[in-house]
């Protein structure tokens, strides 16, 4: 029997841990099994018909649908508030997916210029080879982005905190001048995830993650997911079931496996982050500090109102030259320097060498990223020893 739930009723931390997992799998396994089957049988033949023709529910092939899947949708939906969910092989499946199974050749996109990268190049590259037209916009300029909303659009593509600066951008007021145009509103949740923030009750219609990040939040598999109403949902599934970026079963289970520990994890990561943010703040080794938390941020208010918590990310960059970013990511012990965000462990790099090293300086310099920029996603670790680790290699520059 399935249980009835309303999930609306229970909170973000109960939703981690038993969303999508609340009936009895097979075999009475507490647990999630990984269904690494890529065919399933039938030997009645009827049944199999009734099922490949959606009459019945089931599985019959593995790019299409699996049951472990299932349960990772079910999460991220529950999460999100949404209506319904489907799952990718990586963020960026789930980004191009989302934009090629809703947009045609006469389109018209508007969006932020501070995207993530790989998003960033599918709007220069690759959407204007399908004859769709992209408009990209200054990212906090919300008059701007209203103004091209105004002239027609078909999709309206918002990323907020971006990546690695922290702008914000308001949900809410943007969705809103999309609806008024018919356009869909699609938002990339990866940096707050829906335990700081969650898009469809601020106005949007899809909401897109990499699962790469937080979500899995151990560095250990990559996915996607995106969540909105049934129709677009179907729509964006059709074309990944065809278009093959299906997600493997078993990162599927370290990202479910991840999830359970998400509430917990993002409160960890806020209050760490906001911690060595005012930290850094202080220090005199240190120019500007990039974190939403900061009331010296110039979006504070409308994080402050649209965000629960801001989020593991923050960027800052060094007084001086950028020669002192290599001496200084050599003398932290306890950071990764990596091309990556949103795990357990603290990571640092330089954004002209990992988000945006396909940008040349004046682009950079266009998207206010200063050259010498660090970007650190604050892991779960004791606070303490994080800042003085941060504080000694400071010391050393
Ligand atoms: C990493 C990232 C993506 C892409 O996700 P992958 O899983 O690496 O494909 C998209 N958007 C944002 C904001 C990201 O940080």
């Amino acid at each position: 029997m399935k249980k009835q739930i309303s999930w609306h009723k229970v909170k973000a931390g109960t939703q981690s841990v038993w969303g999508g997992e609340t009936d009895v799998f097979p075999y009475r396994a507490t647990q999630v099994p990984t269904v690494n089957s890529v065919a399933y049988g039938y030997d009645d033949l009827d049944e199999w018909v009734q099922v490949a023709k959606g009459e019945k529910e089931g599985y019959i092939y593995g790019r299409n649908t699996n049951p472990t899947l299932d349960v990772l949708e079910e999460k991220i939906r529950i999460l999100e508030g949404a209506q319904a969910a489907t799952s990718f092989s990586s963020g960026m499946a789930a980004v191009s997916n989302t934009l090629f199974a809703h947009l045609k050749s006469g389109d018209r996109v508007v969006a932020s210029k501070d995207t993530y990268g790989g998003t960033s190049k599918i709007f220069l590259e690759f959407l204007p080879q399908y004859g769709i037209e992209v408009k990209l916009c200054d990212t906090t300029d919300h008059h701007q982005i209203e103004k091209e909303v105004a002239k027609g659009c078909q999709l309206l593509y918002l990323e907020t905190p971006t990546n690695p600066t922290l702008k914000i951008q308001d949900i809410n007021k943007l969705s809103e001048a999309g609806k008024s145009v018919g356009a869909l509103v699609a938002v990339d949740n990866t940096l707050a995830t829906p335990i700081n923030q969650q898009p469809l009750a601020l106005g949007a219609d899809l909401v897109i993650h990499s699962a790469t990040k937080f979500l899995c939040g151990h560095s250990d598999a990559l996915g996607g997911l995106v969540c909105g109403n049934p129709e677009q949902i179907k729509k964006i599934f059709h074309f990944r079931e065809i278009n093959g970026a299906t997600l493997g079963a078993n990162a599927a289970y370290l990202i479910l496996r991840g999830m359970k520990t998400l509430a917990l994890r993002m409160e960890r990561h806020n209050s760490n982050a906001l911690e060595l943010a005012r930290c850094l703040l202080e220090h005199p080794k240190i120019d500007t500090v990039f974190y939403p938390g900061l009331d010296t941020h110039p979006s504070f208010d409308t994080a402050a109102e649209q965000m629960k918590g801001f989020g593991g990310v923050l960027s800052f960059s060094l007084s001086g030259t950028e020669d002192l970013i290599p001496a200084f990511l050599t003398k932290l012990n306890f950071a990764h320097a990596a091309a990556h965000l949103g795990s357990v462990d603290t990571i640092v790099g330089p954004p002209k060498t990992t988000s945006h090293v396909e940008n040349t300086v004046e682009e950079r310099s266009y998207l206010g990223i200063p050259e010498n920029l660090v970007r650190c996603s604050v892991g779960i670790e004791n606070i303490d020893d994080i800042k003085r680790d941060f504080l000694q290699a400071l010391d050393q520059l």
